[in-house]
């Protein structure tokens, strides 16, 4: 079976390593040059002109970024199935249409108003009370576009700095520690939930992911998967969905949703029996999905900006590391190493000694390490 991909960025080069194995073949579509180059041919189409001969070449479609215009999913959907389904796109693209689903199929949010004005918006931050976040409702993600607003005073600032015209404007929530669950649905209707991740983040870009999340009580799991399985069905999704969330004293708030494979699922590749990419080319493929279950402890740690010495990481026989074949540069993923463990303590010890030969991580800070 042959699979197009719209994009060519490292998920869809993870993707492709994932469904090598069970003979499919894979062909990207993108608007730039990319590292999946060499897993499969790409289609450069700047001008949006190419796509009839990328159809030709593919049985499924599937994507692995959202920021695609959604009449070209739509249209991609005319011609050949095209999972997740284009609406997951138009939904995600959107904050003020996620959370208005989120709100409908009883996921909790945090409060929020829309702001069209900086009027508006210092009206929004008095009714909901500060401090408030604003972000662009559209075009949005990792945290750009956005402001905090630590009192109404702020909303000139804040307005003319975000400079879109629509924003989404959100109690800001007072979280424990920040959360994601990973599920997958097949054509058939049938689910699976990964264990939650744990996230850690760093100037906005993911750092480490700990899954199963530590100390996670059995009803915080379970109520993220009953609202990613409402998700899931709602949009009559095939194959993997990522949901962002915020865990609180009071419970779990929604941040947003992924439709796609996620980095906070890439622990998965080695801590779980079936990891999100097989399990995503599984699903649009139409087979059965495989085991989520961890195989053990796992912590992800991404390697952003320069790749430091991974020579002494392949020295460790307990780190896994995925080069994405990306040149360096300030920000960017170039890769990520997996540590298992067997107990969280042993995860922390071996995190800190890998982590130290990747000069752009952070100091590695979990619920499972003392803040301060
Ligand atoms: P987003 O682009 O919505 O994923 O937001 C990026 C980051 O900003 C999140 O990972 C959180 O750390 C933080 N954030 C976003 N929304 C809120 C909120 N309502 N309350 C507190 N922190 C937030």
């Amino acid at each position: 079976m042959r699979i197009g991909v719209l994009g060519a960025g490292q998920l869809g080069r993870m993707l492709a390593l994932a469904g090598y194995p069970l003979a499919k073949t894979f062909v990207f579509y993108d608007m730039s040059g990319s590292p999946s180059a060499g897993l499969g041919e790409v289609i450069i189409d700047r001008e949006g002109q190419y796509q009839d001969d990328f159809l030709s070449r593919v049985d499924r479609v599937t994507y692995e970024f959202e920021h695609l215009p959604v009449d070209v999913a739509e249209k991609l959907a005319k011609e050949k199935p095209v999972h997740p389904c284009p609406r997951a796109l138009q939904v995600c693209q959107n904050r003020e249409l996620e959370k208005t689903l989120f709100g409908e199929l009883g996921i909790p949010t945090p409060d929020w108003k829309i702001a069209d004005s900086a009027e508006s918006l210092k009206a929004a931050a008095e009714e909901l009370g500060c401090p408030v976040v604003a972000k662009s409702n559209t075009e949005g993600y990792d945290g750009k576009g956005q402001a905090v607003l630590r009192s109404p005073d702020d909303a000139e600032q804040a307005w003319a700095d975000i400079g879109h015209p629509r924003l989404i404007v959100e109690k800001f929530v007072d979280f424990k520690r920040e959360v994601s669950i990973i599920a997958v649905r097949a054509e058939d209707g049938d689910l699976a939930f990964y264990p939650m991740a744990e996230n850690s983040h760093h100037e906005g870009i993911l750092r480490y992911s700990i899954a199963p999340a530590p100390d996670l009580q059995a009803s915080i799991q379970d109520d993220a998967e009953r609202y990613i399985r409402a998700l899931l069905n709602e949009l009559n999704y095939v194959g993997v969905l990522t949901l962002e969330l915020f865990e609180t004293e009071d419970g779990l708030v929604a941040n947003e949703m992924a439709p796609r494979v996620h980095n906070s699922g890439h622990w998965t590749i080695e801590g779980a029996m079936t990891s999100q990419f097989e399990n995503h080319i599984r699903a649009v493929s139409g087979h059965h999905l495989g085991s989520v279950e961890a195989r053990g402890l796992s912590c992800m740690i991404n390697i952003i900006g320069e790749h430091g010495e991974t020579e002494r990481i392949l020295e460790l026989p307990y780190a896994h590391l995925h080069l994405y074949n990306k040149g360096e540069r300030a920000g960017r993923k170039l890769g990520h190493v997996n540590v298992l463990a067997d107990s969280y303590e042993e995860l922390v010890w071996r995190v800190r000694n890998c982590a130290q030969f990747l000069p752009g991580s952070p100091e590695f800070k979990s619920s499972l390490t003392p803040r301060g």
